[in-house]
């Protein structure tokens, strides 16, 4: 197990971006930027030990620089949308970018995705990573409060790979932060991912309207496309999805939620029999079928992201919680520390 720090790239105003390769157990490497606290690359074994990538990404920073796909990124201050940007806290109204229409996605135009974060290495007893940290100034993208934000990401011995959020503020705020690979488990993003079987841990999903916002009401899966309760392929329910999302974008309501990260997803692709466990503290998981690809980005290894070559597992807050008071609070106060963790564990199937 290492961890090795070298350039990543060079930012158009100069500044020096690195790159940190973290080698943990069982095969599973992983590549950690400091511009957007990105995972560039994962690579895991398949079930004859031949090691290959699972995630879309870049090996340049340019495409980065102007990717609206937040490929890998750290996602915040508030992942997923706002509507109309607009939202109350303590009594005063605050208006956000709109970048999506006249929503708010992803933190606005230049979310902690375009943020250069800075990272220093660990290596502790069974485990390698790296913490990045970004201070994030009051009013930035309209949020109110300087935020100070780290962002841990650490490969274990056994192929998990967890990723620790902490954030502070000084005045209250929104905090929704989310990470956003694209995993492919089969080829890293060359194959569609329709036969990869999908497991949710949840009973209900976010109703939404025909742009994506949550309506407020909650429903059961049961008896709809997002029934994910025992295994199934992607591709299984998705055309029912396409004339309305493109495919899957949709809030999961996770059971049982708690301080410690417990399963909320497990992906399998049958071929390779790769498998993909992603455990988190968070209340919602949105998945996401890379719907949005449309082979212009032409990624890793001269490969262009198609649409459903790729799923997006993000465990987050409920999409537009600062407008609807039965969600869980994405508010954070002076005082407050947020704190919220994901783990992607790889494995092959037994
Ligand atoms: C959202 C999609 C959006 C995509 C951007 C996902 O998290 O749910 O609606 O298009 O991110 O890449």
């Amino acid at each position: 197990m290492r961890v090795e720090k070298t350039e990543f790239g060079i930012t158009p105003a100069g500044e020096w971006v690195a790159g940190f390769t973290l080698e943990g157990g069982h095969g599973v490497a992983a590549r950690v930027i400091e511009y957007g606290a990105a995972l560039v690359s994962l690579e895991a074994p398949d079930r004859e030990g031949r090691v290959g990538p699972v995630v879309l990404g870049f090996d340049a920073l340019e495409p980065y620089l102007d990717c609206r796909a937040y490929l890998g990124a750290t996602v915040g201050r508030f992942a997923n949308r706002i509507a109309d940007g607009s939202f109350s806290l303590e009594g005063r109204s605050y208006r956000l970018t709109r970048n999506l229409g006249r929503h708010h996605l992803h933190g606005g135009a230049r979310g902690f995705d375009k943020a250069l974060w800075r990272g220093e290495p660990i290596e502790a007893e069974g485990e390698v990573g790296v913490r990045l940290r970004y201070c994030s100034p009051d009013g930035e993208e309209g949020y109110p409060g300087e935020l100070d934000v780290s962002v841990t990401y650490r490969l274990d011995r056994s192929g998990g790979l967890r990723i620790d959020y902490r954030a502070t503020t000084d005045r209250a705020t929104l905090v929704n932060l989310a990470h956003h690979s694209y995993f492919n488990l089969e080829s890293g993003g060359e194959t569609s991912v329709l036969a990869h079987q999908i497991e949710i841990e949840a009973d209900d999903y976010l109703v939404i309207d025909e742009e994506g916002i949550p309506t407020g009401e909650i429903r059961p899966v049961e008896g709809t496309p997002l029934d994910f309760r025992s295994p199934r392929p992607l591709g299984c329910g998705i055309d029912a999805l396409v004339a309305s999302r493109g495919g899957y974008d949709h809030t999961f309501v996770l059971r049982g939620r708690g301080t410690s990260p417990t399963l909320a997803a497990r992906v399998t692709d049958p071929g390779t029999g790769r498998v993909l466990e992603v455990l988190t503290t968070q209340p919602g998981l949105q998945l996401y079928s890379g719907n949005f690809l449309d082979g212009s980005l032409i990624g890793r290894g001269g490969v262009p992201y198609r649409r459903w070559h790729a799923l997006c597992l993000e465990a987050e807050h409920f999409p537009d919680a600062p407008n609807h008071p039965s969600f869980p609070s994405a508010a954070l106060e002076p005082g407050e520390v947020y704190a919220h963790s994901v783990i992607y564990r790889l494995r092959v199937q037994e």
